[in-house]
C-alpha cells in the first residue's frame, strides 16, 4: 500500500502541489464531455441495441480487434517507441502506430509523448502532468479535464526529436480526421459487412474507446498506488502483475520508471508483457531493430540497493546498537559487492563470447566456455549467499517484541551461515 508523502515529497513540495492543483486551471469542456459521454453512450447504446437486435460474433470480433490494434498503437507506439525510443522501426510500422494510436483518442503523439516525458522527469512533483499526489482520480483521468495553459514552445521543448519527424507532424495536423475515420467510421464500416453499422460503431467504436482509455489511465493511477517496488523506492511507481494482462504489459511500472529506455516492462519470461512479445514478432518479421535492453548487472544492482534500504530501515526502527549496525553493514556491503561484481563478470564473459566466438579457434572457444561456466558458478553462489543473508535478516521480528537476545541470535545466524 502506498503511503502518501512517504519518501517522495518534502512538506514544501507538498504544499506547492496543493497550491497549484489542477482546479486552478480552466476546464477543458471538450475533453470532459468526451470522457463522460463515451461511457454513457457505450453503456446505454449497447444495452438498447442488443435488446432490440441482439449481438453478433462480428461485433465481438470488432471490439477485440480494434482493442488490440489501438491498444498496441498506444503501448508499442506512443509509449515505447515515440516517448522512450526504446527501439528502432521503419515507416510502415510508424504509420500503423500513428493511425491506430490516434484511434485510441488520447491526443496526438506529440502531446502524449511530451506529457509522458514530463511524467518520468518530474514523477510525483508539481510538473508531473498526472501527479499521483494530487489524488488517484486526478491521476487517472481528472488531469485531462483541465486545459494545458503552457505556451506551445514551452510544452514541446522536451520532444525536439518528434518535432523533426514529418510523420509525427502529419499526425498532429490531421489528428481530428484520423480520429473520426479510424475511431468511428472504420468500426461502423466493419459492421456494415453484415448490415449493422450502428452495432459496429457501438462495439468497435464507443465501447472500445472507453476500455482503451481506462486501460491507459490505470497505469497513471493504480500502477502508482498498488503493488511492489523492487527496483526503486524514490518514486511512487509500482510493479503490479494484475495490471499486466489488461494493459498490454505496462503494469510492471516500477521497473519501467527505473529503466525507461528498456523495450520491456515485464523482464522475466513469465511476466505478461504483450507489447514485449509483439516487438519480438516484429523483429522476426524484420520490422523492428535495436531493441534496447538494460544490462542484468544494473538490474541486480538496483534490486540490491532497495533490499539494503529495507534492511537499514528495519534496523533503525528497532534501534539496533552501533556495534550491531557496524557488523551487519559490513556483511551487507561485502555481500552486495560480491554479487554485483559476479553478475558484471558473468555478463561480460557472455557478451565477449557472443561477439568474438566466430573469430576464435576451437581451443579458444573451449577455454572461454570454461570461463563462462566458472563465472556463472560464482554468480549463483554469490546470489545464494545474498538470499541467505536477506532471509536471516528478515527473521528479525518486529521491534516492539524484541530485545538484545533476538539481535544476538540473528547475528549468530549471520556469523555461521553467511560469508
Ligand atoms: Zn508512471
Ligand atoms: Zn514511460
Amino acid at each position: 500500500m502506498y503511503h502518501r508523502g512517504e519518501e517522495i515529497m518534502t512538506d514544501g513540495q507538498n504544499a506547492d502541489a496543493i497550491r497549484s492543483s489542477g482546479k486552478e486551471k480552466p476546464l477543458d469542456y471538450v475533453n470532459a464531455a468526451f470522457l463522460i459521454l463515451t461511457p454513457v453512450i457505450a453503456l446505454i447504446g449497447i444495452s438498447w441495441y442488443a435488446w432490440h437486435y441482439g449481438v453478433t460474433w462480428l461485433e465481438i470480433a470488432n471490439l477485440i480487434g480494434m482493442y488490440l490494434l489501438t491498444g498496441m498503437g498506444v503501448t508499442g507506439g506512443y509509449h515505447r517507441y515515440y516517448a522512450h525510443r526504446s527501439y528502432e522501426c521503419g515507416k510502415p510500422l510508424q504509420l500503423f502506430y500513428l493511425i491506430f494510436g490516434a484511434a485510441a483518442v488520447e491526443n496526438s503523439v506529440l502531446n502524449w509523448a511530451s506529457d509522458h516525458r514530463y511524467h518520468h522527469q518530474y514523477v510525483d512533483r508539481e510538473e508531473d502532468p498526472y501527479n499521483i499526489l494530487k489524488g488517484g482520480l486526478y491521476a487517472h483521468m481528472g488531469w485531462v479535464f483541465y486545459k494545458d495553459m503552457r505556451a506551445v514552445y514551452q510544452k514541446f521543448k522536451n520532444v525536439p526529436d518528434l518535432l523533426k519527424d514529418p510523420l509525427v507532424r502529419w499526425q498532429d495536423r490531421w489528428y481530428l480526421p484520423l480520429v473520426i475515420g479510424f475511431t468511428f467510421l472504420l468500426p461502423a464500416c466493419i459492421g456494415l459487412i453484415e448490415g449493422r453499422p450502428l452495432g459496429g460503431l457501438l462495439w468497435g467504436g464507443f465501447l472500445r474507446v472507453v476500455i482503451v482509455h481506462h486501460m491507459t489511465f490505470f497505469i497513471n493511477s493504480l500502477a502508482h498506488l498498488y503493488g511492489s517496488r523492487p527496483y526503486a523506492v524514490d518514486n511512487s511507481a509500482r510493479d503490479n502483475w494484475l495490471l499486466g494482462p489488461i494493459t498490454f504489459g505496462e503494469g510492471y511500472h516500477n521497473f519501467h520508471h527505473k529503466f525507461q529506455a528498456d523495450y520491456r516492462n515485464g523482464i522475466r519470461w513469465y511476466q505478461f508483457d504483450m507489447t514485449k512479445w509483439w516487438l519480438h514478432i516484429m523483429r522476426l518479421l524484420g520490422q523492428v531493430t535495436r531493441l534496447r535492453i538494460t544490462p542484468e548487472s544494473l538490474i541486480i544492482k538496483a534490486k540490491l540497493e532497495v533490499e539494503m534500504r529495507h534492511v537499514e530501515k528495519k534496523l533503525v526502527a528497532m534501534g539496533a546498537s552501533e556495534r550491531f549496525w557496524v557488523k551487519v553493514r559490513w556483511r551487507l556491503e561485502s555481500g552486495r559487492k560480491r554479487l554485483e561484481s559476479a553478475a558484471a563478470q558473468y555478463q561480460q564473459a557472455k557478451t565477449e563470447h557472443r561477439r568474438q566466438k566466430h573469430q576464435w579457434s576451437a581451443d579458444m572457444r573451449k577455454q572461454w566456455t570454461g570461463n563462462i561456466v566458472y563465472c556463472r558458478r560464482e554468480f549463483v553462489e554469490a546470489r545464494r549467499r545474498w538470499r541467505d543473508l536477506m532471509q536471516a535478516l528478515n527473521r528479525i521480528p518486529h521491534p516492539s517484541a524484541q530485545g538484545l537476545i533476538t539481535l544476538t541470535a540473528v547475528f549468530n545466524v549471520l556469523k555461521t551461515r553467511i560469508l
